[in-house]
């Protein structure tokens, strides 16, 4: 149909639907969504969590136990395998839920007239009859009829399968086309290549022709990232490794020893329980679900969980300018014409205010383009605010003090939407071209100027134009033709315009963005800005913000001329970078990795898209970021603030630093009950813990305080250290040898303890007692020495802990007195009540951990400042 009958038809206008008429409609027709897949069911995933080596194992060792008649290890192994996969459930549950939160805070909004004003509103608030607009970079939010289109390109793949993006237009199609035919029609789904159009909603939801592909794609959220992979692979092997030695050790006492078989399982049972460490897997994804939780708490939202571990050991930081280093709030403040500089006086987007200076034959014409030449709009809620580009919104108020009509503005008869690639707009009214764009793009097209006879002096207006932008401003030409056609396109700005003026703008820096700059250098992170801008207010603002070199410029022209490996260099000692295109980030990005750092680099536009998925860690802009610079990246900033990327560096290393800590506590204390049981085995002695006792410790005591890792908040001094190197393996050198030595310690204590005990006379009972407190209040000292992989650990602040860790110290004492003294458990156990005398021994040998292991720490610092040692 034709646009006006299906406006007509959908019983609205050019000025869109009003917002009583869209609430009714969005009663009729739902919400503009698609029907969710189908989830896995709960019984579904709770299944998935016994698919586990693990478990498998200890599944088997239940049965052999049962057969073999003994019921109290068959029923207590399986009320691990139940409890294991309970929690596991639960954690992902949550998990879950916290990713999905994420997109919500994700979710797409749509530009749409209502009430014949520009609105921003959620996608899922369409109705058939708003008329949406679109432009390069949405992805479009409903099936559109179009009703204007300026050079509107979309790529339809996901639709049609064609992967080249195809031209739009408003003509008719014939009834029945194909899908891909229909030309003058968006559809929900696609993504907008270039261009910007605008068009009425036709359907939305299921009734879309997305809507109706039944099978579609599902995106799968793994809570995984590349340490948890490494470490789960870790886990398999060492699960192969213990049954292995397992065997070994039931072939040694069975042949060897002559142990029978019965017995000599159940040590092995005990054994398999005892190495394997089955609170690992569950307490890494609740370390880092945490973690995207703190992130999102501070507007840096992860799209790809990997990318939290990149994000910690991010080295490089490209930075957008405008709206992240800057706070994109525009105002104009200085206008240039033929007749010399004027001031602009005002009160932010307010379109009323006073320029300096008698009056200028030239204001006019300056304040029609720029009030036509424009996009935005401004609202008056309160205070002003705009729909749309702050820039041009900012023109629109200069238009307002200049009394030009900024309100009530006719349609242009043709658009050449603006474009970074060539840095202007320019709209056709009436009989005149009206241009605005970049003085670099402009000046070469302009023969001369407003009021003055004769050629334009191009030097003058470009030394005008760098004056300016030296103090920091934003410089814009202004520029008109008269123009009889009805089209427009590039070739009609080549040449014969007239230069009406230049306008600057300021955007001052974010103060927040300030400290944050100083923080990453603190943090050995180079901070580097790849603006569109001009070369001048570049450096002015680079200079504002405390980057490291802001003298040095390199603009997309230099960088044109450089071949691939002369950029490497010149990237790594430049922090600014102007006039840049979308394709100069991504030769850029590649420069800066080659000699191995690890860039997250931010962007916004559609072109944008290559250079995010290129860098470790792509960073797109929530706010003023188009849908495609969204989906290319790893993490998007909420709120556009270079701060907020600084802090999800920060929170990177935390998480980092406390999965970490995760796998240093949890190895080496199931290392200490593996070693003390084939100790007892290979020297023929009595079992110090039995394989029921181990079970307790590491599915209680052990998840609970491990558990508390996951809480650590960032240790201080976490910025000021340099980034880790992208490939430094989780088990540093420092790791492994303390989780030995540490397996070690725990050892001696369990056995010491065991055979102390034994030595005074104590039951059997009571001596196995005394070994399961001693390996929990061991286990507890080592969580705070733990706590702080960077300081020393018997501090003030060390000893308080966090709530998280008190917390789970009150749960294991608890625990543990039950097990100690509660008759139900102690019959199932096989343990007996200590006395005071008893405990404190079980105490003492944590505080002799702690003592150890602070001396180690300490002498690890003074190996680390030694130039041969490893940093851990
Ligand atoms: P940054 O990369 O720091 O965010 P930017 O995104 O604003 O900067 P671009 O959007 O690529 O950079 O703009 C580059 C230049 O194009 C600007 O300096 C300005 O001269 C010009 N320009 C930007 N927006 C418009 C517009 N809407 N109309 C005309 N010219 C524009």
């Amino acid at each position: 149909m034709p646009a006006d009958a299906v406006l007509q038809a959908l019983g609205t206008d050019g000025r869109g639907l009003s917002a009583t008429e869209a609430a009714a409609r969005l009663e009729r027709h739902g919400p503009n969504r698609l029907p969710e897949p189908p989830r896995p069911s709960a019984l579904a995933r709770l299944a998935r969590q016994f698919a586990n080596l693990l478990i498998v194992v200890l599944i088997l060792a239940a049965v052999i136990t049962a057969l073999l008649g003994h019921w109290v290890d068959t029923g207590v192994i399986l009320a691990v395998v139940v409890l294991n996969g309970v929690i596991g459930f639960v954690q992902e549950g949550r998990a879950e839920q916290a990713l999905e939160a994420l997109r919500d805070m994700l979710a797409p909004r749509a530009a749409v007239l209502r009430d014949g004003a520009r609105l921003s509103v959620d996608a899922v608030h369409l109705v058939p009859g708003d008329i949406v607009l679109i432009e390069a970079g949405d992805r479009v939010p409903a099936d559109l009829r179009l009703i204007a289109v300026a050079n509107l390109t979309a790529e339809e793949a996901m639709l049609t399968g064609e992967s080249l993006p195809v031209r739009k237009g408003l003509a008719r199609v014939a009834v029945g086309a194909p899908l891909g035919d229909r030309a003058a029609m968006a559809f929900s789904g696609t993504m907008i290549a270039q261009g910007t159009g605008a068009g009425v909603v036709v359907a939305t939801g299921a009734a879309t022709q997305i809507g109706q592909i039944s099978h579609m794609m599902q995106s799968v959220t793994v809570l995984t990232t590349p340490l948890i992979a490494q470490m789960s692979r870790f886990a398999r092997v060492l699960t192969g490794f213990v049954l292995v030695v397992a065997a070994l050790v039931l072939a040694f006492t069975t042949l060897l020893r002559g142990t029978p078989f019965a017995e000599a399982f159940i040590v092995v049972v005990g054994l398999i329980v005892a190495a394997i460490p089955e609170g690992l897997p569950a307490v890494l994804t609740v370390t880092l679900a945490i973690g995207v939780q703190r992130m999102a708490g501070r507007h840096a939202i992860i799209r790809r969980l990997p990318s939290i571990e990149t994000l910690g050991a991010v080295s490089v930081i490209c930075s957008d300018k405008t709206g992240t280093l800057t706070r994109n709030e525009m105002v104009v403040t200085r206008i240039a014409t033929a007749r010399g500089d004027a001031e602009v006086a005002g009160d932010g987007y307010a379109p009323e205010g006073t320029v300096g200076g008698t009056d200028d034959p030239a204001w006019p014409a300056l304040g029609r383009i720029a009030a036509l030449c424009n996009t935005a709009q401004l609202r008056h809620d309160g205070s002003w605010r705009v729909e749309g580009d702050p820039m041009e919104g900012a023109l629109l108020a200069l238009a307002g003090k200049l009394g030009a009509p900024w309100q009530d503005r006719p349609a242009p008869r043709a658009t050449i939407p603006f474009d970074a690639r060539y840095r202007y707009m320019a709209v056709l009214d009436q009989e005149m071209i009206l241009a605005k764009g970049a003085p670099e793009a402009l000046l070469a097209r302009c023969d001369r100027a407003l009021g003055v006879d004769g050629p334009l002096d191009r030097p003058a207006w470009e030394g005008r134009a760098e004056a300016i932008a030296r103090q920091g401003m934003r410089v814009l030409a202004l520029a008109h033709k008269p123009h009889d056609a009805a089209t427009l396109d590039h070739g009609d700005l080549d040449g014969g315009l007239v230069l009406v003026g230049l306008v600057g703008l300021i955007d001052p820096p974010r103060p927040e963005a300030i400290a944050a700059v100083a923080d990453c250098r603190r943090a050995g992170i180079a901070v580097k800005m790849i603006t569109g801008d001009h070369a001048g207010t570049a450096a002015a603002i680079g200079r504002q913000i405390g980057l490291a070199r802001p003298d040095r410029v390199l603009t997309g022209a230099d960088i044109d001329a450089l071949d691939d490996d002369a950029l490497i260099g010149a990237a790594d000692r430049t922090d600014i970078f102007a006039r840049t295109s979308p394709e100069h980030k991504l030769r850029l990005v590649m420069a800066l990795q080659a000699p191995g750092a690890v860039v997250a680099m931010t962007g916004d536009g559609v072109n944008d898209a290559p250079a995010l998925k290129r860098a470790d860690a792509g960073i797109a802009m929530g706010r003023k970021g188009s849908q495609a610079a969204r989906e290319a990246s790893d993490l998007v900033l909420a709120d556009d603030n270079f701060a907020s990327i600084a802090e999800a560096v920060r929170q990177g290393r935390t998480v980092y630093d406390n999965l970490k800590k995760v796998i240093a506590f949890l190895l080496p204390v199931n290392g200490g009950e593996s070693m003390s049981l084939i100790v007892a085995v290979l020297f023929g002695l009595i079992l110090p813990i039995t394989p029921l006792q181990i079970l307790w410790v590491n599915m209680l005591s052990s998840v609970a305080l491990a558990m508390a890792l996951a809480f650590e908040p960032p240790e201080r001094g976490v910025m000021a250290r340099p980034p880790r190197p992208a490939h430094a393996p989780i088990l540093s050198r420092f790791v492994l040898w303390r989780v030995m030595l540490v397996s070690v310690l725990f050892t001696l204590g369990i056995f010491g303890q065991f055979q102390a005990a034994m030595a005074w006379g104590a039951d059997l009972d009571v001596a196995r007692t005394m070994a399961v407190n001693t390996l929990v209040a061991m286990e507890v000292f080592y969580l705070f020495s733990v706590r702080y992989r960077h300081g020393a650990s018997a501090t003030l602040q060390g000893a308080q802990g966090t709530p998280a860790v008190l917390i789970a110290l009150a749960v294991v004492v608890a625990l543990q007195v039950l097990l100690t003294y509660a008759p139900p458990l102690r019959m199932l156990f096989g343990t007996a009540p200590l006395s005071l005398g008893q405990l404190a021994a079980c105490v003492g040998a944590g505080v002799l951990l702690l003592a150890v292991l602070e001396i180690d720490k300490r002498a690890a610092a003074l190996w680390r400042r030694n130039p041969t040692g490893e940093s851990a």
